[in-house]
Parts: structure tokens; C-alpha cells; sequence
């Protein structure tokens, strides 16, 4: 053995992916209408780099003002073109932006991962790539829709308002733009406020595939901008992925109107192993449910319910594979886990680290060197969790990994069900009995069975309970943006 392959703390040597291939403005408008246009009252903020706190760009923030006058394009874009164009010549422009995103894929990962913090090798492999299916698969279905749904004559709702939050930036622009425009709807999409680029970026290929203008009107700001969107009266389709507490604000402030929503809210997702699980893939499978991606993803695999025969190892072995992550820069292609995206979750995750240990739960972290600039969390693990602890309970959005343990089938379905959310789940057994057994009982609107995190446009994803309502993708996803008569 040489020395090297002895030595237990070599390391990889950096790989960074070059930022050069990125252009960033210095101060992105409004894309509203096919044109840049300023912010009525002439507000920007800064969007940074989580992994180094530099600022990358200044954005428009945009007040109620700046949303009527992007929901007016929509409502022409509508009722002029867009409704009128054949679904064939709809179905070129949404392939012609496929093409686009998939030409320019580097440069969309080199933002993606330099304005949310995720690992490049999270947004090239899987953000991208995912992103230009989504519009590939609408793109197929946009002069299909009658076979899609036969005898229903399906119509479009006309302007859809689409909010998103700061996890898959581009990848939700796409669940939520490919098929609003493949059903013959017009958009008005507002991105997160920590995460606008890439979405911006987005608005450029529009520009560029020259999509009919106000087809596709794209607006930064915050949470009041998100507001202005819901409360515009000429709005008929509300799209929204975020938190829980946004999703029933919304859904109060839609109370009596005829708009209609679908809502991807927040995540608790049980992850199971069973005795007779492949162990070393299963241990494969919660890394990659919690720490990939920081634990930013609403499905993450955040309680880990392990059968009490082979708890031990599953331990023992989820631990060295956790000590052998690569915690850093975002744009290094070794990294494993990246920057947590802003220093308010930074702080969230760690308020419920503290409750965790208060709590008396007994923490593991690897012991990794975290950079001092940037906002940065360790990979963490809880063990003898209880189900009314509340990092059990709440959604940490966080690399943080409750464990608890189990004896039998039942038991462990209960267990899993026993909090308010129902957005996914994972199984891990060798038997397809069981896989069909659990996978029927478990309230969860996605359940992958050994295997997690996987995603194809074709299939449907969405919750159950205050995880949300509604499918975004597949056909579920297309009928979410049609009326029938
Ligand atoms: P997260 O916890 O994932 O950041 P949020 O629900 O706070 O989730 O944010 C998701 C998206 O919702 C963001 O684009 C945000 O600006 C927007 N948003 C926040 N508050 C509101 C609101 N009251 N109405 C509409 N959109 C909002």
C-alpha cells in the first residue's frame, strides 16, 4: 500500500469549474412584454454569492405597480397571440427554448450553483439537464392535448401567476413555465429574491427565441411582489412552490375568488431501511436524500427510521460515509455539499441544531473545514429522536438528519405518517411485497423505492396534507393548467 493511499486525510486536489463561461450584468430590469423596463419606483437589491458573500448583481424589485403592468402584457399576450397562434407553432417555441438552455447549460450551471451555493456538479448533472426535459417533454404534448385528454376539450386558464423559491431556481422556472406554455397559457413568474439570476437568464433565450411579447413576463422582488402577484384580479391560475405558512396566506388571500392554485409547500420525508435493504446503497441513498444540496430540497429524506436489527451498521456506516463528505466552494467539481443559500436559513438551521441538542439528542457532525466567508453548515445527524421532538416535526431545510428506529412494518407506517406534511418518502428493502405494502400506506405524494431524489418530467410530483395540493409534472401537470368543459 503506498503511502498516500495510508494516509487517511489526503485530498482532492481543486477542481473549480471557471466562472468565465458566466456573463452576469451588473443590474438586471424587469423582463416585462418582451422588453427590459426599469422598476416604477427605481428600487434594486443585491443578489450575492452564499459561498463567498460577494455581491453578484443588483435586481429590480418590483412594487404593484410594475406586476399590473405585467399581467396586462399577459392578458394581450393572451388574448392577441398566444391564444391564437396553432398549438404546433406554440409547441416550436417552447423546443426552441429546450435547445436554448441545453446550448448554454454551462453557463446556467456556473450561475446556479454561484447564486444558490449548490455543488456544480448538483447543477450541471441535474438542475440543467432537468430543466431543458421539462420543456422538451411540454414541448411534445402542446399539439397533443386533446389525446391527452380525450372528449374533454381542454382550454387554456388564461394568465398564470408563478412563484418559486430559492432551491432548483431554474429547474422551478421550468416545472412551472414549460407547461403553462404548452396548455396555451401566459405567464408572469417572480423567482426568489436570493436566487433571481438564473431565471433572468432564462427571460434572455425568451428573448431570444423570440416568444411572442408578454408571453412570458419575468419580475424580481420579495415576498411583497409574490403578494402582488396572488392579489392581482386579472390573474387566473396561481402556481406557488415555497414554505407552508406562504401556501396558506395564499390560499386565504384566493378564499372566494375564482382563481385557481396549486400549491408544492413543505417536506418531512421519511426515508426507510429495512433488514433486508441493500445496506451499503441504502446508506448511498440517505446521504444523497439529506446532504446533497444542504438539505435545500422540500423532499429531502430528513427522518431516517432504520429497522432495530440492523441499526448498528447502518449507523456505523452512514457515519463514515458522512466523515468522507467534501463540505465547500460550490464550484469546485469534488465538492459534495455546498453553501447554504442565505445567512437567515443559515440561522434557521441552526436555531433547530440547538433545539435538537437541547432536546438531549445525541449529535454527530462530520468533522470537516468549513470556510470562514459564506454561510456554511456542517453535515448533522440526531440520534434517539423522538417523534414529538420537534426536529422530527418541523422542516429544517437544512444537511441536519433526524434518526429514529423501528421493529415492525407497521409501526414504521405509522411513525412515517405521523406529521403534518405528505410531500415524499423513501423505502429500502429487498422484498417487492413490502415495496407495494408500504409505498400504498404511506401519505406522500412521491415515494421512491430503493432509490432518492430521482426526477423525470413525466412523472407527477406533489403532497398530500399541508405539503400542498395539485401535480406538477406528467399529465397531472398539464391538467393543472386546463379548464374542461
Ligand atoms: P422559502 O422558505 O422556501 O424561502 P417562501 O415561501 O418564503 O419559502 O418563499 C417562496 C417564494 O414565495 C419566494 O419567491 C418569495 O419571495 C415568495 N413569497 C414570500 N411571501 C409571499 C407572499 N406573502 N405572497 C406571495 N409570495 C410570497
Amino acid at each position: 500500500m503506498s503511502k498516500k493511499t495510508k494516509d487517511k486525510n489526503w485530498n482532492y486536489s481543486p477542481a473549480p469549474e471557471s466562472s468565465s463561461s458566466a456573463t452576469i450584468e451588473k443590474r438586471y430590469n424587469l423582463f416585462i412584454n418582451g422588453k427590459w423596463v426599469k422598476p416604477s419606483n427605481g428600487k434594486y437589491f443585491k443578489t450575492i454569492n452564499p459561498a463567498n458573500e460577494s455581491v453578484l448583481s443588483e435586481v429590480a424589485e418590483a412594487n404593484e405597480k410594475d406586476v399590473d403592468i405585467a399581467v396586462k402584457a399577459a392578458r394581450k399576450a393572451y388574448d392577441k397571440t398566444w391564444s391564437k397562434i396553432s398549438a404546433k407553432e406554440r409547441a416550436k417555441y417552447i423546443y426552441r427554448i429546450a435547445r436554448m438552455i441545453q446550448e448554454r447549460a454551462r453557463e446556467f450551471a456556473v450561475i446556479e450553483s454561484m447564486d444558490g451555493g449548490k455543488p456544480i456538479r448538483e447543477s450541471r448533472d441535474v438542475d440543467v439537464p432537468l430543466a431543458a426535459n421539462h420543456f422538451f417533454y411540454y414541448a411534445g404534448w402542446a399539439d397533443k392535448l386533446e389525446y391527452a385528454f380525450p372528449m374533454r376539450k381542454p382550454k387554456a386558464y388564461g394568465v398564470a401567476g408563478q412563484i418559486i423559491p430559492w432551491n432548483f431556481p431554474l429547474l422551478m422556472a421550468a416545472w412551472k413555465i414549460a407547461p403553462a406554455l404548452a396548455t396555451g397559457n401566459t405567464v408572469v413568474l417572480k423567482p426568489a429574491e436570493t436566487t433571481p439570476l438564473t431565471a433572468l437568464k432564462l427571460a434572455e433565450i425568451i428573448q431570444e427565441a423570440e416568444l411572442p411579447d408578454g408571453v412570458v413576463n419575468i419580475i424580481t422582488g420579495a415576498g411583497k411582489t409574490g403578494a402582488a402577484i396572488v392579489n392581482h384580479p386579472d390573474i387566473d391560475k396561481i402556481a406557488f412552490t415555497g414554505s407552508t405558512n406562504v401556501g396558506k396566506i395564499i390560499q386565504q388571500a384566493i378564499a372566494g375568488t375564482n382563481k385557481k392554485a396549486t400549491l408544492e409547500l413543505g417536506g418531512k420525508a421519511a426515508n426507510i431501511i429495512f433488514e433486508d435493504a441493500p445496506i451499503d446503497q441504502a446508506v448511498e441513498g440517505i446521504i444523497n436524500g439529506i446532504y446533497f444540496n444542504q438539505g435545500h430540497v422540500c423532499c429531502a429524506g430528513s427522518r431516517l427510521f432504520v429497522q432495530e436489527s440492523v441499526y448498528d451498521e447502518v449507523i456505523r456506516k452512514l457515519k463514515w460515509r458522512m466523515k468522507s463528505l467534501i463540505v465547500g466552494d460550490p464550484m469546485d467539481k469534488n465538492t459534495d455539499i455546498g453553501a447554504i443559500n442565505s445567512s437567515e436559513q443559515l440561522k434557521t438551521i441552526e436555531k433547530y441544531i440547538a433545539i435538537g441538542k437541547k432536546d438531549g439528542n445525541q449529535i454527530f457532525q462530520s468533522e470537516c473545514f468549513l470556510p470562514k466567508k459564506g454561510f456554511w453548515c456542517k453535515p448533522t445527524l440526531f440520534e434517539n429522536v423522538a417523534q414529538s421532538d420537534r426536529i422530527a416535526q418541523e422542516e429544517i431545510f437544512g444537511p441536519v438528519l433526524a434518526v429514529q428506529t423501528f421493529r415492525t412494518v407497521d409501526e414504521v407506517i405509522a411513525k412515517a405518517n405521523n406529521t403534518p406534511f405528505g410531500l415524499s418518502a423513501g423505502v429500502w428493502t429487498d422484498k417487492g411485497s413490502k415495496i407495494f405494502n408500504v409505498t400504498s400506506k404511506m401519505k406522500a405524494g412521491v415515494v421512491w423505492a430503493n432509490t432518492y431524489n430521482k426526477f423525470d418530467p413525466t412523472s407527477p410530483f406533489g403532497g398530500f396534507k399541508e405539503s400542498g395540493y395539485g401535480r406538477e409534472g406528467g399529465l397531472h401537470g398539464l391538467s393543472a393548467y386546463l379548464k374542461f368543459d
